[in-house]
This record gives structure tokens, sequence and C-alpha cells, in this order.
């Protein structure tokens, strides 16, 4: 059997699949610089490991308060080892990225301090955790304010506004490297270099805490070795490799990691406590995965945006940019599209394909999303997926894939509801 058969088998037309062909054809040479950059993070990923003396005792792990876990003390080592860090938090009882950034400000801002943002509006879910929306909780509630310099429209950053912004009580930039649900650029860890030199330069004790989610492994370098104090990121991304089933990392200087231990336990207890439990086998073989996989998602975030550049929409990066993460904005400009996307992304799932998405109101963002994933680990968005918010101008942002050959598979099939929806022609 060939596997034009096996498509056939799955749900794909003899249309679609020879639609897709020569767009696959002209992404070979992309495809080799991807995976040369993977060998790279691999080597990378393995060194810190043998570096940290990884051991089959450390993929044990222990219970109760978790004293002497020295496989979770190997993890951190190693994920130190990674980010060129002093030291790092990795833990299950950070719950996602939101939590970790969260951690990360609430642990080394006080009363009276300000957060600035230097690229525009962060991340939805933070502007909750910050109290740009009113929210409880929130670090305006504890007296921390904030400010936000945008970029500009060409996506360069507004240098003398920036200046102007930082002041006596500014204590924090927090620096967002992918877009989210923004129509910006995702930032290069370079560029993101560049911009942490200049605000050390107006301030050189302002501490620079990098959003990393999505980022990690796409590039040879990450932003913690270009001067962050904190680089901040999911374990149900990038850097779990799809086998972490929860967590949250935060890598960056001595101090910076030991005011996040004792806010994530309390005063006193810091990184001594917190158990592994079973998980510290899943989290070294994802972050051992994790380059290979990183690779995979951004071959299937160039794939998507070839095709439906050729279907003709517009698609953020465009199908021939570079990458700084793995997330992939297709403006489908109708919730129809967005609904019959989301349908074929979930249809191609290992798990609960025969689910039909539907938007919902999801805690800490703004409109009614839909989301689709038939995902092994809850909400991973490193496994293929792909989410909207169901406003103008209906973009769907698809990331993931745990192997290429499925994300392949899911972007045809995507492709193949729009056409059998009459949405899109060939
Ligand atoms: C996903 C994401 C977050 C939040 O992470 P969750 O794990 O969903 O809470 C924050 N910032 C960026 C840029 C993200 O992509």
């Amino acid at each position: 059997m060939d596997n034009q058969t096996m498509y056939r088998a799955l749900g794909i037309g003899r249309e679609v699949y020879e639609f897709s062909r020569p767009v696959l054809d002209s992404l070979s040479e992309r495809f080799l610089a991807i995976d040369e950059i993977a060998e790279f993070n691999q080597l990378k990923v393995l060194k810190a490991m043998q570096d940290a003396g990884v051991a089959e005792a450390h993929l044990m792990g222990t219970n109760g308060y978790g004293y002497s876990d020295i496989g979770r003390d190997a993890l951190e080592k190693t994920y130190a080892g990674i980010f060129g860090t002093e030291d790092a938090l990795v833990r299950s009882q950070i719950i996602c990225g939101t939590h970790a950034l969260a951690l990360s400000l609430q642990a080394n801002l006080r009363p009276g301090d300000e957060i600035l943002s230097p690229v525009g509006k962060p991340y939805d879910t933070l502007e909750e955790v910050i109290g740009i929306r009113k929210s409880r909780g929130s670090l305006s509630e504890f007296g921390i304010s904030y400010r936000e310099v945008p970029l500009n429209p060409d996506g360069s950053f507004r240098y003398e506004e920036i200046r102007s912004a930082i002041h006596e009580r500014t204590r924090l930039a927090e620096i967002q490297r992918s877009k989210g649900y923004s129509s910006r650029e995702s930032l290069s860890p370079e560029k993101i270099g560049e911009l942490i030199r200049f605000l050390k330069s107006v301030k050189p004790d302002l501490l620079c805490l990098v959003d990393n989610c999505y980022g990690e492994f796409v590039c040879r370098e990450e932003p913690s070795e270009y001067g962050a104090d904190m680089l901040v990121g999911s374990l149900i991304k990038n850097p779990g490799g799809g086998l972490a089933p929860v967590g949250g990392y935060i890598a960056g200087t001595k101090d910076c990691i030991e005011n996040c231990a004792v806010r994530l336990s309390a005063p006193g207890l810091g990184k001594e406590v917190g158990p592994s439990l079973g998980l510290n086998r899943a989290f070294f073989q994802g972050i051992f995965l994790a380059p290979s996989i990183t690779a995979s998602a951004e071959k299937a975030a160039i794939f998507a945006a070839s095709l439906y550049e050729r279907l003709g929409f517009p698609c953020h990066p465009r199908a021939e940019s570079g990458r700084n993460d793995i997330i992939q904005a297709i403006r489908l400009g109708s919730p129809e599209a967005v609904l019959a996307f989301c349908q074929g992304i979930q249809a191609a799932s290992p798990v609960d394909s025969f689910v039909t998405p539907e938007p919902w109101e999801m805690p800490g963002y703004d409109a009614p999303v839909i989301m689709a994933a038939g995902a092994f680990i809850q909400g991973s968005s490193i496994e293929l997926s792909a989410d909207a918010p169901m406003k103008e101008p209906y973009n769907v942002y698809f990331q993931g894939g745990l192997t290429w050959p499925h994300a392949k598979f899911g972007i045809i099939l995507s492709v193949q509801k729009l056409w059998e929806k009459g949405l899109v022609k060939l």
C-alpha cells in the first residue's frame, strides 16, 4: 500500500493531496536548516545532562516534603546548563506558563515597584496577573504598577519612549518573545539581547524577564544567553517534549530563582522542598526529546503557512520568514473557516478525534476561544493543536506536532475540511 492510499483511508481526497505535494517539495532546504538547529540543540541538551551527572537514580522520585530529591536537583541543574543560567526552578508544582510567569513576578517585585513591558501588550492571561484587567489577587492589588511601550509598526523598539518610561520605581522589564495573540513579530533572542543591553544601560539593576513560551530550541541561542535575568516557560509546550504531564520552569540568576523558590513554597523552605513524585523520568526524557519535537513543530508551522498562503490566506509569520517560535497565525477571515480548520485539526488527533470543538469562555481570555486538540496531555500545545479567539479578524493560531508526519497529516486534513465546505479553491 502506498502513502496516498493511507491518506485516502483517513479522509484526504486526491485533489487536496495533489495540491499539497508541490508545496512540500519546495520546503526541503528549509527543513534541512531546521534539522541542523535541532542537531545543535540536541547536543546542547545532552551536554547539560552529562555535565549535571544525570544518573539512573535521578529518574526516581520522592514524595512528602521532597527533601533530598536528587533527581529534581539534577533536573534543575540540567535546565540551568541548557539555558546558561546560574540556577533554575523546574517543578510540577508550577502548573503552567501563566503560573510560572505570575510566580516570577510575584516573587521578585515588592509594593511600590513598577513593571515595564517595552514590547507592547503582554500575553492575554498576564493582564489579570498584572491587573491590567481588574482581577482578584493581581499585582496591582499589592501596589505594583505597570506601564507599557508599544513596538513601532515595523517591529522596532521605541528606545526614547522606553528610556523615559524608566524611573526610580521601575524594577522589572517583562519581554515576551512570542507574539501570542497579537499581530506583531515574535522576537529573536538576538533582538531581545539588544533590548536588554539598552534597558541595562539606562538602569543597570533593572531585572529583565523573558517570557520564553513556545520559543525554546527554535534558535541556537536562548534569551538567557543575551543577559536575561529570568527565562520563563511551560513544560506542556516545547521543553516538556510532549512527555511532561504538567509543569513550568524559571531559569535565571541565583538571586531571582531563590526569590521564586521561597514564593513557590515558603520563606525558609525554598528549593529544598517540593517532591518530584513520579515525574523526574518524564521531565528528563521530555527535555531530551524537546529539540527534535520543536523541529517537527517548526516544520509544521512552515508547511501550514506555505499551504495557506497558496490558498490566499495571509499568514503571520509569512511562509518564507525565519522563525523565533513555533506559532503560526493564519488569517482565515470568517468564523466558518476557523471552525472548519479546527475541526480538521481535531479530526486528525490520536485522542478524541470524533469530538467537534466549539468556542467557550476560557478563564483568562476576553473573547470566547475555540481550541482543537486531541492531545495526550490536556491543553498541551506542543502537541498538534489550534486555537482561535472568536473575534475579528478571525485568526487561527496553529502550533505543535509531536511528529512531523502527524503534523503534516493534520494540516492537510484542515485544508480538506475547508475544501469540503467550499471555503477554498484549490
Ligand atoms: C502559552 C503562553 C503563556 C501562558 O502559558 P499557559 O501555559 O497557557 O498558562 C504565556 N505567554 C506566552 C507567550 C504563551 O504562548
